[in-house]
C-alpha cells in the first residue's frame, strides 16, 4: 500500500435530510486498484496469488463451446494488445506498426502457443485454468469475516461467459497466509479470454473505508418518495444547486450520496448497468464481507 486515495467529502450530509436513511447506512471499503507489480504478500487486483505449490490450481469444468463471444484472444495478446495502447497513449502516436520488440513479442507468443497445443489437450477438450481475480488480506479488509483462521480471501474466474447470464465462473477460497509455505511460482493459464476485459491488470490497492446508503433502485416506495421530494431538502438547508437538481434530487443522491462506483467489498450494490436483479458477482461482494 504505497498510495493513497480518498473520496471527496459529501457535498450534503445525507442523514441530515433524510434521517430515515440512518439505519441503511453500510461501512464500505473502496479498492482503488492502480496498474503496478504486487507480490503475493499484497492485496491485489489481478496480481499473484498466495497459492501452495502442493494445491492444485482451480480448473472449470463446464463446456465453453456454446457461446463464442468472438473476441477470444490469448491472455497473451491481450497484454500485447494493452502494451501497444499504453505506448500510443504515451507517445501521442497514431496506430502504427508493431516495434522490433512488440513483435518479437507477437512471435514468441505465438510459438508457445504453437508448442502448448503440441503438448496439450486442446481448447476444447482442456478443463479451463482459472484467473486471479482479486487476493484480499484481512489487515487491509478488515470489514472481511473470514472462517476460523483464516486471514486471506482468494477470488478466480473462468474467463468465458457461462449460463444462465453469460459471466465468468466465479471460486472463492479462504486460507490461512501463514499456513503457505511454498508457493506456486508459475499457475497455468487458460488458452483463451471471451473478452479481453476477463482478464485483470495486475493491480496494487489502496483501501479506503467509507459509509455507503442504498441506491435508488433498493429504497422502498415510502423512502423513494422522500428523496424525490425537493422540500425535503430545501427545509434541511441543504447546500444543493436548485437550477441543477430541483427537479429531480433522485439524482443527486444516486451521484453523490448513495454507492461508490468502482471496485469495493461491503457496502450497497452499484446498480448502473441492470436493474436490482439476482446477480452472482454483485452477492459474491456482498458476501465476502457478509453485508
Ligand atoms: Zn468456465
Amino acid at each position: 500500500m504505497v498510495f493513497v486515495r480518498t473520496t471527496p467529502p459529501r457535498p450534503v450530509d445525507v442523514t441530515a435530510v433524510l434521517p430515515e436513511l440512518a439505519p441503511l447506512a453500510r461501512p464500505a471499503i473502496r479498492l482503488h486498484p492502480r496498474p503496478g507489480s504486487p507480490s503475493a504478500g499484497e492485496s491485489s487486483v489481478g496480481g499473484p496469488l498466495l497459492w501452495p505449490a502442493e494445491e492444485p490450481w482451480p480448473h472449470c469444468e463446464a463446456s465453453h463451446l456454446h457461446v463464442d463471444s468472438g473476441f477470444r484472444q490469448s491472455p497473451a495478446d491481450v497484454r500485447l494488445m494493452r502494451r501497444r495502447q499504453a505506448r500510443w497513449h504515451r507517445d501521442h502516436d497514431g496506430r502504427g506498426g508493431m516495434t522490433p520488440e512488440e513483435e518479437a513479442i507477437k512471435e514468441r507468443n505465438a510459438a508457445r502457443l504453437t508448442e502448448r497445443l503440441d503438448a496439450d489437450p486442446p481448447p476444447a477438450d482442456c478443463p479451463v485454468p482459472m484467473l486471479p481475480v482479486a487476493q484480499l488480506y484481512l489487515r487491509d479488509i478488515p470489514l472481511l469475516q473470514p472462517p476460523g483462521q483464516a486471514d486471506l480471501l482468494q477470488v478466480l474466474w473462468c474467463p468465458y461467459d457461462h449460463d444462465p447470464h453469460h459471466k465468468p465462473a466465479t471460486a472463492l477460497f479462504w486460507r490461512s497466509a501463514a499456513e503457505v509455505v511454498d508457493i506456486l511460482a508459475t499457475p497455468p493459464e487458460p488458452y483463451e479470454v471471451n473478452d479481453d476485459g476477463y482478464l485483470p491488470e495486475p493491480c496494487v490497492l489502496a483501501p479506503e473505508a467509507i459509509t455507503e446508503y442504498p441506491n435508488s433502485l433498493d429504497l422502498s416506495p415510502q423512502m423513494l418518495l422522500m428523496v424525490q421530494d425537493w422540500s425535503r431538502w430545501q427545509a434541511a438547508g441543504a447546500d444543493v444547486d436548485s437550477s441543477e437538481h430541483a427537479d429531480c434530487p433522485r439524482d443527486f443522491y444516486d451521484v453523490h450520496l448513495a454507492d461508490a462506483p468502482g471496485w469495493k467489498v461491503g457496502g450497497w450494490p452499484p446498480w448502473g448497468r441492470t436493474d436490482p436483479n439476482p446477480d452472482t458477482a454483485l452477492s459474491v461482494m456482498c458476501r465476502w464481507s457478509r453485508c
